[in-house]
């Protein structure tokens, strides 16, 4: 029998390790080691308020928003190792790509020739396997499309695809040339450095270049549906554990311009075939006509376009 005592101790965030004992039981926690995140990783403030909490991992995470930047942010990073495993494990499938994204990879094709008909490269971030990039190839036979990815299995399977691709976290591409356009489909929530990233994405834009960003839209529905949360809470409803950050359309825009990007656009995106039901098309299809009438996104999801 394990002590769970012992690892509600060790692991972080059970401020009173006994009301979790019954929890750590039946979820069968194990020991993960973990860091602290006491700063906010854009403007490095630390003052905050918690929007609410959740188990990830057998660690209590909480969800904050900086009182300076509105940046909401997790407060620790576990074990790199178990984070490292987990995406080797979850995002491989091919066919998930093929098949659930494809609508998303069309939607981002006719963005990038709305914003550049003749881009000279594309660098897109987070790129897998090059399912996008072999897209990329065929839809700008002139133009140099390169694959960043965090696995190095994932760029292997790219380069056999006949991409150029660099292997690492985001702020590795500081060493690659000035690009037309970047896509970070899907991504930029689980970069560690925010901050650095968001410069190295800016810095190998050349001037004009375009940024091209998808993420999720719940902030207010996150607030909404979790301000009643208890000390006991387990779960933050509408927000993806895996995610480091929640971007709301407020803390993107005040933030991306000062870092000097002369325009950020939000636009309502396709949603994931997987998450496509009578509701969730309703949803999708109401958005629009809010979007074509009063140009908000309330879409579950959306793209964030900003020229440099
Ligand atoms: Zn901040």
């Amino acid at each position: 029998m394990q002590d769970y005592l012992t690892i509600l101790n060790k692991n972080y965030g059970f401020k009173k390790p006994e009301y979790w004992l019954q929890f750590a039981s039946a979820k069968r926690f194990k020991e993960v080691s973990f860091k602290e995140v006491k700063f906010c990783p854009y403007c490095n403030s630390s003052t905050n308020t918690k929007i609410g909490q959740f188990i990830y991992y057998s660690t209590l995470h909480s969800l904050l928003e900086c009182s300076s930047c509105g940046l909401s942010y997790v407060d620790v990073l576990i074990d790199p190792q178990v984070r490292q495993k987990h995406f080797e494990n979850a995002y491989k499938s091919e066919e998930y790509f093929r098949e659930e994204r494809d609508d998303i990879f069309k939607q981002t094709i006719c963005l990038i020739k709305k914003f550049n008909k003749n881009p000279q490269s594309i660098l897109e971030l987070g790129g897998a396997t090059g399912i996008l990039g072999e897209s990329l190839i065929r839809e700008f036979p002139n133009t140099l499309v390169i694959i960043n990815d965090i696995s190095n299995e994932a760029c292997t399977s790219a380069q056999s695809k006949g991409l150029r691709t660099k292997v690492g976290a985001i702020p590795i591409i500081k060493k690659i040339e000035k690009n037309s356009v970047i896509l970070a489909l899907d991504v930029l929530y689980y970069e560690e450095n925010l901050k650095e990233s968001l410069l190295a994405i800016y810095n190998n834009l050349e001037p004009d270049g375009v940024l091209i960003l998808r993420i999720p839209n719940k902030s207010f529905l996150i607030k909404l549906f979790n301000k009643n949360q208890k000390d006991i809470s387990d779960k933050l409803i509408f927000f993806n554990p895996e995610h480091l950050y929640l971007f709301s359309q407020k803390y993107l825009a005040k933030n991306l311009k000062e870092l000097g990007f002369k325009s950020v656009e939000f636009l309502p995106s396709v949603l994931l075939k997987k998450k496509i039901n009578i509701l969730s098309q309703f949803i999708y299809y109401l958005s629009l006509t809010v979007f074509k009438l009063t140009s908000k996104v309330i879409c579950p999801a959306m793209f964030v376009v900003m020229k440099k």
